[in-house]
């Protein structure tokens, strides 16, 4: 396969997301902060989320979810290795 591929397993750095500029990462901040509601999970400092919930995130941004990965990844709100291995640029 060749271009962005949707991380596999999504593990958000919720202290880097707290830095970054609410006009950018807002909507993914409700999320995470509405499944911590829902789990009642509050205290960890990454938040483990479905894949599913990218795809869900992807729409909200306008963007393929291999697309949002590597925003994400830029973001430093996912790991380097959130990118599948075989991708291509
Ligand atoms: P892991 O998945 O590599 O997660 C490592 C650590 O990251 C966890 O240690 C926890 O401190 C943090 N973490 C990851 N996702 C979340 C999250 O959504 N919320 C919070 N609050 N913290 C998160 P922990 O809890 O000691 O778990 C150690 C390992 O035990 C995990 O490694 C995983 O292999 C397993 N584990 C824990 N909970 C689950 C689970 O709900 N499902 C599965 N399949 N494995 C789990
Ligand atoms: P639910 O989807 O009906 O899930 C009920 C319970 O099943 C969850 O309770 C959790 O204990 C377990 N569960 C379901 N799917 C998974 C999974 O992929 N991995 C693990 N480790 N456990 C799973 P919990 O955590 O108290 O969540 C309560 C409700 O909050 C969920 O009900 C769901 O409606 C919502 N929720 C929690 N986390 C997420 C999320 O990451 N994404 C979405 N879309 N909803 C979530
Ligand atoms: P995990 O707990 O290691 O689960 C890995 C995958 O196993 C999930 O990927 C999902 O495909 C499947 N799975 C695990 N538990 C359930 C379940 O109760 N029902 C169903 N239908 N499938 C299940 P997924 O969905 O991409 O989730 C990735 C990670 O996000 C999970 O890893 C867990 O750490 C977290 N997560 C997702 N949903 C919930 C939830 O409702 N509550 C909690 N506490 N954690 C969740």
């Amino acid at each position: 396969p060749s271009g962005s591929e949707p991380a596999t397993k999504i593990v958000i750095n919720l202290e880097r997301l707290q830095q970054l500029p609410a006009d950018k990462v807002g909507p993914l901040a409700r999320y995470a902060a509405a499944i911590q509601s829902q789990r009642g999970d509050y205290n960890g400092k990454v938040l483990s989320i479905r894949a599913e919930d990218l795809r869900s995130l992807a729409i909200i941004y306008d963007m393929s979810p291999g697309e949002l990965t590597e925003q994400l990844i830029d973001w430093g709100v996912l790991p380097q290795d959130a990118r599948p291995a075989n991708r291509v640029d």
